[in-house]
């Protein structure tokens, strides 16, 4: 009898275990940030990096659905530093690269639709520039909530800068945007996903809190991976509905996620 109670209390406690595991630690394995460019019917010479309206309001309706809600990137941070933050049960962080002003033509009023915040990386000369993000809209996506970040000065390969040339990149595409904005820009985002010691050292240096690369997986807290955000892209081929339910399994392989969740009808090109 009492061995039965026993087992019986263990089996209780498991289960309340499990209960409080699924409903308060979606983000116990990481948190996801995707990474967009542009959100257009024409992505002019970069399709790969094109995403249709349609299918961005599809794919943030199905993140809504999912239960998902976005995160700011001081949010995302403090949590990777161990900070206490309060995040929702299933955490996400959107971000976009470049400044394209179909940003705010088209992903704006969706992700308002959705409640959703994110960053977009500003390349510092394409302020104002024909197809770019113009200082007015930044200022009003900024005062929406968005977190508008560096991503260099003309989207160089930071590898073959150094000295004064990389310190130009990186701390001349804060000064841009922190004028653009009148806020504190504290992340910054790698041209092209790439870096090397001396690249980490000149984000640091300029005064950037973060980098974002694109690493794919997921992130969780660790002291040294402030400047090594890892991100998971969102190409033209990519597989959303596959990528969403890898996400949404709050499962450790989610750490393993890779690049080649490809639509079926891109299998043979990409
Ligand atoms: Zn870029």
């Amino acid at each position: 009898m009492l061995t039965a109670v026993r087992r019986l209390a263990a089996i209780i406690v498991v289960l309340l275990l499990a209960a409080g595991h699924t409903a308060a630690a979606q983000y116990q394995n990481g948190i996801p940030v995707l990474l967009y460019h542009h959100v257009n019917d024409d992505g002019g010479d970069m399709p790969e990096l094109t995403t249709s309206p349609a299918e961005f309001d599809r794919q943030m309706g199905a993140l809504k659905d999912a239960g998902f809600e976005t995160i700011t990137a001081d949010e995302l941070l403090a949590y990777m530093r161990g900070e206490a933050v309060a995040l929702p049960a299933k955490p996400i962080a959107l971000t976009f690269d470049d400044g394209y002003e179909d940003n705010y033509t088209y992903a704006f009023p969706i992700l308002k639709k959705y409640g959703y915040k994110a960053a977009i990386f500003m390349v510092g000369i394409n302020f104002d520039r024909p197809g770019r993000l113009s200082g007015g809209q930044i200022r009003e996506m900024a005062a929406g909530g968005f977190t508008v970040g560096g991503h260099s000065m003309t989207h160089p390969d930071l590898r073959a800068r150094s000295g004064a040339a990389l310190r130009e990149e990186v701390a001349g595409s804060k000064a841009k945007a922190e004028r653009a904005t009148g806020r504190e820009a504290r992340y910054f985002a790698y041209p092209g996903g790439f870096y090397n010691l001396a690249t980490v050292e000149a984000v640091a240096t300029a005064g950037y809190r973060g980098a974002f690369t694109v690493l794919t997986g997921l992130n969780k807290p660790g002291g040294h991976d402030a400047y090594f955000v890892r991100r998971i892209p969102v190409f033209m081929f990519t597989d959303f509905d596959r990528l969403l339910a890898l996400l949404n399994a709050n499962a450790p392989k989610t750490s393993l996620l890779q690049y080649d969740l490809v639509l079926p009808q891109y299998q043979d090109r990409y």
